[in-house]
């Protein structure tokens, strides 16, 4: 089977397509309850072994952040609607070492896992904040900032915590990804301030809620959210009605018409949508066809929302295109969560996923896997479409995280005895071609990496 065979093979296994051509999609008709309360702390206590994990952190850091609401509440009240936030007022939350940080916030080295530290685990609050009052966006959209500040804590707080990978921190880094790819000359001289606010708002809420689990697993599990959203795009519409539910709650966008505010959240739903990896193959294609013809059009603002979905995609899966010692420690933040899922799944007799066996899969396996079958596809494209410093750098990283993959694969394999047979036909890439450790293409699919 050549590579050609093997991504469509494996695109098509990070969902259930099965299934999406029994059902067929049908998004959800807008006037339905715009907050779902959904409790995914159910899922986990009954069934992971993390159950019932008491986290008092978050909930010191939300009074710290309610004091502060107040305090600038009661500030704006005296002084009126500030022009530019000042962020010294976040005091503790916002040291000078995240301040320093914030400087260079464009940079493709920028360390969230320091910056998550310097500003006490808020560092989705401080980076988003930071970045629309950079825009101006604030001022520009008259947001209300206690009501901005709100919605904030309460995305930071509905991404659980204790999810070793998708958690705020990744929300927080597919948000500076994202602002570093609308940067670019090729896009940033036509993005107007409405697709940079939800360009930014995209990212900032594009895995809200997730369960820590992805879609087969709430399929077969019977989950009433893939019963709601038909087995279809079930995490990315629960993230985006999770999005549009505290949009409304805090009412951050409510001063606008009406019209203006309902398809902001149709946009953002779409952007949401397409961070979907199982319709991968549809997006890259359609993007190929744009290249090859040279029929981009940033102008048009259709155009540009396509551009931001795949910016957003880019943005959602660029773990191995950062330095090493980054993308390293993504690769055990999300086989971590894999192996949970797994782990789950055998305690309760339900059919392991793929990739989700720590006794089978490998990090390394899993990481070479998915990028050459996900990652190098779309970022080639990326760099076609932006041929710049940065897309060089994050091909270059890609190559080198992978080599270095290869090489610890094949340590490991040197230490633990005879090399394993290479399935018929595999390329020798260590990572796709080993038989009994199940991570051939067949085995690299997961949904919840790029959802
Ligand atoms: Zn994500």
């Amino acid at each position: 089977m050549t590579a050609q065979t093997r991504r469509p093979l494996y695109i098509r296994m990070l969902g259930d397509v099965r299934v999406r051509r029994q059902v067929g999609f049908d998004p959800e008709p807008r006037g339905s309850p715009p907050y779902l309360c959904i409790d995914f702390r159910t899922l986990h206590t009954c069934l992971g072994p993390l159950a019932g994990a008491a986290d008092s952190a978050p909930e010191r850091r939300v009074h710290r952040l309610l004091s502060f609401q107040r305090y600038l509440h009661s500030s704006r009240l005296l002084r009126g609607p500030p022009q530019q936030i000042p962020l010294h007022l976040l005091d503790e939350d916002y040291t000078g070492q995240a301040r320093c940080m914030l400087d260079k916030v464009g940079s493709w080295n920028f360390d969230i896992f320091l910056f998550d530290k310097f500003t006490n685990g808020n560092s989705l609050i401080t980076l988003t904040f930071h970045l629309l009052n950079q825009y101006g966006l604030v001022e520009l959209f008259q947001l209300d900032v206690v009501k901005l500040w709100r919605f904030l804590v309460m995305v930071q707080e509905d991404y659980h915590s204790h999810n070793p990978y998708h958690n705020g921190v990744h929300a927080a880094d597919v948000t500076q990804a994202m602002y570093c790819y609308m940067r670019e000359p090729v896009l940033s001289k036509y993005l107007t301030s409405c697709d940079l606010l939800i360009g930014l708002l995209a990212a900032v809420t594009h895995d809200l809620g997730h369960p820590g689990v992805n879609q087969p697993f709430l399929i077969k599990t019977d989950h009433y959210l893939a019963t709601l959203y038909k087995n279809t795009s079930v995490l990315e519409n629960h993230h985006w009605k999770s999005a549009v539910g505290l949009l409304r709650e805090t009412e951050l966008l409510s001063h606008l018409p009406a019209e203006d505010s309902l398809n902001m959240e149709r946009q953002l739903g779409s952007l949401i949508l397409a961070t979907d990896i199982s319709q991968q193959n549809e997006y890259l294609s359609r993007f190929r066809t744009h290249l090859d013809q040279d029929d981009l059009c940033l102008s048009h603002a259709h155009h540009r929302h396509f551009i931001l979905q795949m910016a957003l995609k880019c943005a959602d899966i660029c773990n191995p295109c950062r330095p090493w010692e980054l993308s390293k420690q993504w690769s055990e933040k999300v086989t971590e969560e894999f192996f949970h899922q797994g782990d789950i799944e055998k305690k309760h007799n339900l059919e392991v996923s793929p990739l989700c066996d720590r006794d089978k899969n490998t990090m390394g396996d899993i990481q070479i896997g998915f990028m050459s079958y996900v990652v190098e596809p779309l970022f080639s494209e990326w760099a076609r479409f932006s041929d710049t410093r940065l897309s060089q750098t994050m091909l270059g990283h890609l190559g080198l995280n992978k080599a270095s993959w290869g090489s610890l694969q094949l340590g490991q394999r040197q230490t633990s005895g005879p090399e394993e047979p290479a399935e018929p036909g595999g390329s020798g890439d260590p990572g796709v071609t080993t038989a009994s450790g199940g991570t051939g293409p067949k085995d690299i699919p997961q949904g919840n990496r790029g959802s």
